[in-house]
């Protein structure tokens, strides 16, 4: 049994087979015929080239083209290339570093440098956009600083909480969970919210933080399937994956990490109105990512889910 995994070279999106190592026993292959690769699509979210001077370029373009300033307002974003900054594959990989992008932020907020000279937020101190991006790289310290405090726990199905209250189901153990999590890595659970951003991982190896927020809370607290599996299938695919930040993420987004807000449950419907205020995105995504064969069966799931 394989699953796909990433070699990380120069581009980020060299697709690799690699056995399936792990806590997650139910793998499932993935039939790759049903999906086409839009590798040189250029409406995809994340479709950067690795190495310090693109990650260097990209800060320099996320500066000048005023991106970071109104990141805060866009961040939630689902589709596109600049409604957050694209910085995670870069950061992960240690082609530059979240210093650097501070020092960066610093010398554009101070005006100490021609760069980004007339942008809006230039000289004037730290603006709500430079600020909400540093608050995003303390989470990835905080995750780190959590990993080092918790140690194994971080792999455990009770999380850094230890958490024992709720009854997981284990695809290992009954059919029924088997098919579920088969659909849901699949990305054919016929929630088009959740099957856009499957497909997307997959065919990509990126989907945005809100995505991943919906994708993790559906398999943990709507399904009640044991979250470690997507945090295995998400390393396996992801270009930016980072060890602490996947599964200190996925810990929190399952309710057994560190979300104050226990009882916390992203609906995914609800969601795609949120974030997709002109109707049939979801589809569009889907359709984008998907072959003749399987357009039947996208549709259907598009539609039921996604329009009125
Ligand atoms: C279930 C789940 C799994 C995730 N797995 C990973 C992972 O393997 N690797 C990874 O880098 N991020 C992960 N994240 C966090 C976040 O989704 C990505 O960092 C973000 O989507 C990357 O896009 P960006 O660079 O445009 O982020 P931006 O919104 O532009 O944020 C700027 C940077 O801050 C950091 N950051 C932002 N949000 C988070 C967060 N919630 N936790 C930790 N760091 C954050 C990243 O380094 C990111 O590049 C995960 C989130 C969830 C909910």
């Amino acid at each position: 049994m394989y699953c796909i995994g990433l070699i990380l070279f120069d581009s980020f999106t060299i697709k690799i087979r690699r056995p399936c190592a792990g806590i997650c026993f139910v793998l499932l292959r993935v039939n790759e015929t049903t999906y086409t690769r839009p590798s040189t699509d250029k409406n995809l979210s994340d479709p950067f080239h690795g190495g310090e001077s693109t990650g260097n370029d990209r800060i320099r373009h996320l500066i000048t083209s005023s991106n970071m300033t109104t990141y805060k307002d866009t961040r939630n974003g689902t589709l596109g290339l600049n409604f957050s900054t694209k910085l995670s594959a870069w950061l992960a990989l240690g082609c530059i570093t979240a210093r650097q992008v501070h020092e960066y932020l610093l010398a554009f907020e101070d005006g100490k440098t021609d760069l980004g000279k007339g942008v809006h937020g230039y000289g004037k101190g730290e603006n709500k956009g430079t600020a909400a991006v540093r608050f995003e790289l303390l989470w990835r310290d905080y995750f780190r600083l959590t990993t080092r405090k918790f140690g194994p726990r971080l792999f455990r199905i009770g999380g850094f909480k230890n958490d024992t209250s709720t009854t997981w189901k284990y695809p290992q153990k009954d059919g029924e969970t088997q098919k579920k999590v088969t659909r849901f890595l699949e990305g054919t659970t016929g929630t088009g919210f959740i099957d856009a951003s499957m497909r997307e991982l997959f065919l990509t190896g990126y989907t945005s933080n809100r995505l991943r927020q919906n994708v993790a809370s559906f398999l943990a607290k709507h399904l009640g399937i044991d979250w470690r599996i997507g945090a295995e299938w998400y390393e396996s695919l992801l270009c930016d994956y980072d060890l602490s930040s996947n599964w200190g993420n996925w810990q929190y987004n399952a309710g057994v990490g560190n979300d104050p807000r226990e009882a916390r449950v992203f609906n995914p419907v609800k969601q795609v109105w949120h974030n997709f205020p002109t109707k049939g995105m979801c589809i569009l995504i889907l359709s984008r990512h998907t072959t003749t064969t399987h357009k039947e069966s996208t549709s259907r799931t598009g539609s039921k889910n996604c329009g009125p």
